[in-house]
Order: C-alpha cells, then sequence, then structure tokens
C-alpha cells in the first residue's frame, strides 16, 4: 500500500493540523513500511471541530428521527460496498488478520444496524397526574456535540457502536480516534459523511490523547464523552470532565477471567478458551486472560489448552493461514514483554511462547509467540493486572467456592466465563460475578448488540455502550406539564 496522506476531517472539509505537524504510522507487522503521516492535532484543531459541531447541532437536531435514519442507511450502504477495503486497512494498522478484521468490520455494521432501529424509539412517557386539566409527558432530548474518543484494538466497531446511537438520538460529534489506527478512524467519518448527513455532524481529529484528546474533554461546549480505552486514561478524563459536569461513558480495561469446573465439557472450554485469549492477539478488551481451574481437572485442561496453543500459526495478518497477528506496536510488544519477564520472576511457570518471534517473516514485526504460564497464584502481578496480549494465566483452585474468590478477587469486573454442566453451579456463579458480562460455556468476548455492554469495577463507569442504554446515554429527559383547562 502507498503512504496514505491523513488530515482531519473538520465542518466537511478536510483539513490538516492548524501549524501543519504530521505523525507517522507503522505497519506493525512490518514497522518498516509507513502506512500513512496523519494530522497532529492540538487545541487549535480540536476547537475548529468542535465549532463545526456546535454549529451543526441545531439543524441536526430538528430533523426528525427517520430522516436521521434516512442518512445512517446510506452511510451503512457505503460501509458495505467498502467492507473489504475498510477490513484491509484495520489489518495494515492493528495487525489483526484479515478474516479478524472483516469479522469486525461485520459486527460494526450489525451494532450500526440495531442502533439505527433502536434510534426511532426515543420515547418519553406520557403519564396521569393528579392536577386536574393538566397534561403531563416527557421526552428525550440530544445533549449537543458529543465527544468519542476511541482505542486501536477494535478501530472500526468502537465508533460504530458510540457514533451510531449519539447521531441517532440528534446529536453531534467529534471523533478522536487511537494514534495507532488513525486512518480507520478517518474512514468511519468519511462514511458517515457520504451518507449526506449535513457538514459538522461529524468530524474527526486525530493526534496525541493528552493534546487533542484531553481538549475535547475539556471543552465546556462538549456535552458528553463516551470513551473506549484504559482505566488509566478513563479516570484522568472522568476527573477532566467533572469540572464542567460533563456525563461520562467510559468502557476501560479488564483481566477476564475462564473457571472450569470438573464436570465441564473440556474441549469445549479449550476451544473457547483459546479463541477468547489469541484472537486479535489477545488485544480484545474482554479476551480471557485468567483459566481458573479446579485441581481434579487441571493437568488435563493445561495439556489441552498446550496442544491446541501450539498449533496457532502466527504470521502477518494478510497470510492466507495466519492464525493470529502481531501485537499493535513496539510500544505494545515491549509492555507485553515486559509482564512476560515480570512473570517469570515471581516464580510463574512458562508452558509455552514467552518471546518475541524472529526469523524470517517476523523480524520487523510486533510479533509474540502465545504464551500460557503454570503456577499462577492469584496475588502475582501477572494474575491482577491487564496484560493485553497473547499471554494466558492458568491459577488452580480447590472448588467452586475458591474459583469464585479467585474471579473476584481483580480491581477489574468487565468479562467472566464459567464452563460447567452444573445447574446450580452455573446460576451461582451468574449471581456472584462481579462483572458487566458473564457468560456459561461461552467465551467471555461472546456478546451482541440488542443487549448492553459495559463493565463493572474499574472496567466502566457511565450507561453501558450498545442495546437500549446506548440511546439513553445520549439524551436526558424533558419532562413538560401543561395546564390546558
Ligand atoms: P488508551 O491508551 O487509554 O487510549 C484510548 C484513547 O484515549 C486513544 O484515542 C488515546 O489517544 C486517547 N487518550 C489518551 N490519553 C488521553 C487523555 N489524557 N485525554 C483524552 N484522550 C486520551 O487505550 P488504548 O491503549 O488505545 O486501548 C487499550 C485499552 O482499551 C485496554 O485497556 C482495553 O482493555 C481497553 N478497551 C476497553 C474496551 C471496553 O469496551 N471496555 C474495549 C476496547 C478496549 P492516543 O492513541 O493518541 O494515545
Ligand atoms: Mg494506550
Amino acid at each position: 500500500m502507498t503512504t496514505f496522506q491523513g488530515r482531519n476531517y473538520i465542518g466537511g472539509q478536510w483539513r490538516p493540523a492548524a501549524g501543519g505537524r504530521t505523525f507517522e504510522q507503522r505497519n506493525p507487522a512490518k514497522l518498516a513500511d509507513v502506512t500513512g503521516t496523519f494530522a497532529e492535532s492540538g487545541a487549535e484543531d480540536a476547537d475548529a471541530a468542535i465549532a463545526a459541531a456546535y454549529a451543526a447541532f441545531p439543524g441536526w437536531r430538528a430533523l426528525s428521527p427517520q430522516a436521521r435514519k434516512r442518512f445512517l442507511e446510506q452511510s451503512l450502504g457505503a460501509m458495505r460496498a467498502r467492507r473489504d477495503e475498510i477490513a484491509s486497512i484495520i489489518t495494515n494498522e492493528n495487525g489483526k488478520s484479515l478474516r479478524e478484521a472483516r469479522n469486525e468490520v461485520d459486527s460494526g455494521l450489525r451494532e450500526m444496524e440495531y442502533q439505527i432501529a433502536e434510534g426511532l424509539r426515543v420515547c418519553g412517557q406520557t403519564v396521569p397526574v393528579e392536577a386536574s386539566g393538566t397534561l403531563a409527558y416527557s421526552t428525550r432530548e440530544p445533549l449537543g456535540p458529543v465527544g468519542i474518543v476511541t482505542p486501536w484494538n477494535f478501530p472500526f466497531n468502537v465508533p460504530s457502536r458510540k457514533c451510531t446511537p449519539a447521531l441517532m438520538a440528534g446529536n453531534t460529534v467529534v471523533l478522536k480516534p487511537a494514534s495507532l489506527t488513525p486512518r480507520t478512524g478517518l474512514l468511519y467519518a468519511e462514511l458517515i459523511a457520504a451518507g449526506g448527513v449535513p457538514p459538522g455532524v461529524i468530524n474527526c481529529v486525530t493526534g496525541a490523547g493528552r493534546a487533542v484528546g484531553n481538549a475535547i474533554v475539556a471543552d465546556s461546549r462538549i456535552k458528553a464523552i463516551s470513551f473506549t480505552g484504559s482505566t488509566a486514561v478513563g479516570k484522568a478524563i472522568q476527573l477532566q470532565a467533572a469540572r464542567n459536569l460533563t456525563p461520562t461513558q467510559l468502557e476501560l480495561g479488564g483481566k477476564n477471567p475462564a473457571i472450569v469446573l470438573a464436570d465441564a465439557d473440556i474441549d469445549r472450554a479449550v476451544d473457547e478458551i483459546v479463541r477468547a485469549a489469541y484472537t486479535v492477539a489477545g488485544q480484545w478488551c474482554t479476551s480471557t486472560s485468567r483459566v481458573i481451574v479446579v485441581e481434579e481437572i487441571a493437568d488435563r485442561l493445561t495439556q489441552k489448552l498446550l496442544a491446541a496453543v501450539r498449533g496457532i500459526v502466527v504470521r502477518d495478518g494478510t497470510a492466507e493461514d495466519c492464525g493470529m497477528g502481531p501485537v499493535c506496536g513496539a510500544q505494545q510488544q515491549s509492555d507485553v514483554l515486559r509482564y512476560i519477564d515480570e512473570g517469570k520472576a515471581e516464580g510463574a511457570r512458562l508452558l509455552c511462547g514467552g518471546t518475541a518471534l524472529t526469523g524470517v517473516g517476523y523480524d520487523g514485526g510486533c510479533f509474540i509467540a502465545p504464551t500460557i504460564f503454570g503456577g499462577v497464584t492469584r496475588t502475582m502481578k501477572i494474575a491482577r493486572e491487564e496484560i493485553f496480549g497473547p499471554v494466558l494465566v492458568v491459577l488452580v483452585v480447590r472448588d467452586f467456592e475458591e474459583a469464585v474468590a479467585v474471579a473476584n478477587d481483580v480491581a477489574y469486573g468487565l468479562a467472566s466465563s464459567i464452563f460447567t454442566n452444573d445447574l446450580k453451579h452455573a446460576l451461582t456463579y451468574m449471581e456472584r460475578a462481579e462483572v458487566g458480562i458473564a457468560h456459561v460455556n461461552l467465551m467471555t468476548p461472546m456478546r451482541e448488540p440488542q443487549l448492553p455492554f459495559g463493565g463493572a469495577k474499574e472496567s466502566g463507569v457511565g450507561l453501558p455502550e450498545a442495546g437500549s442504554t446506548a440511546l439513553e446515554f445520549f439524551t436526558h429527559h424533558k419532562v413538560c406539564y401543561v395546564k390546558y383547562r
């Protein structure tokens, strides 16, 4: 692919950053390949994008939801027509395989379809009141220009599931994509614009989170912030947003467990766990990163996990037989390798992987061998902190009670699974799991767009994305009392 020259999309125009500064993005499978140069935006560019969104808001909110739906359906059509091209841009920037990238685009389109339909139901309530000759009802109002700040691991799906409900509710958007995947974010905005939405309804600015992202969060014209990313950045955003009482929807990190009980279908558990741990090189916010297994079957499960993981073919994401691509960038690679070193230093047993991959096809890329640690205890750093890479840790417990205690004994509370055929244990775990999304005999990332998606504890705060809460977050309730007699 030739080097792409990305500019900001503001008020319907492509504009370089004020001062003309740019940054490069590199393909994580071949760091020598610069995939594009992008606007290194700052506060001035954020200001221009917010001004455009602010100016476009009265016109966009005045449209009926049906009219907004017609625009977004045209955007959806434009996205469907370019599905494979979007996927290859994702692979080029993020490193995931083409198959994974196509799945991401397809799931992003499904989120969008659902939220377009849901957006027709911005219903209020009408209720009987005690006061005579008085009509009382409520309506749902858009908030205004909103800021949407997204991560690199799902650079198409996350903008899709946030921007669609924001726009359907009548808000205008300033999108700030991650610096590792700016082109996918710009393309998302371009394809929304391709539906014919008026200038300023969608805007996209690239550049460093701490500069342009922070400027969006701090601006009092921005009436809500929807953010997906790390817990550390989420906390900083929450503090900043509090100054203007800006509502936030924060979708943050995870340390997602899969419990396996002795009566489980072990082969099924292995399939689901391996898929959940190594798809997109373990960089799913809902990736399984801890296996919590009862001692009776610990050896058998570990041997089966090892056999499956040794079969994962690590390649450049464009390769036909790619089972797992590189991690997303040099920083990500060194962060994951540092966790692996810490695991070894803390006395965990490295059972497979544990190194960067080198040699033909790997040199100059950010490849890490799929890794499993055994002999892990609950106090180890690798058992508590989000590694966000292809690393699975196995914790052995006595029984169900200890499994639940270990599963809940982390700061995070995003996703979690239990593998068992015992109804009592399955449903007891559904009661006690301290997470936003829990599964029985399914992998931790499994979800559909019709239901909300958000984390508990340090994995998130605010109304969840998706389902009906997506639209709820992007509206406020106005209550009207009308004395007519
Ligand atoms: P990140 O470092 O927190 O960055 C996320 C976004 O925030 C990026 O666009 C980043 O810009 C921007 N940002 C950074 N500092 C900022 C600041 N001070 N103010 C405003 N914006 C700022 O996260 P990431 O590394 O991209 O993504 C990985 C993390 O996302 C993991 O923790 C993962 O678990 C989490 N995640 C959660 C979910 C979920 O739904 N719960 C889904 C996916 C990912 P730059 O790129 O320019 O730094
Ligand atoms: Mg980061």
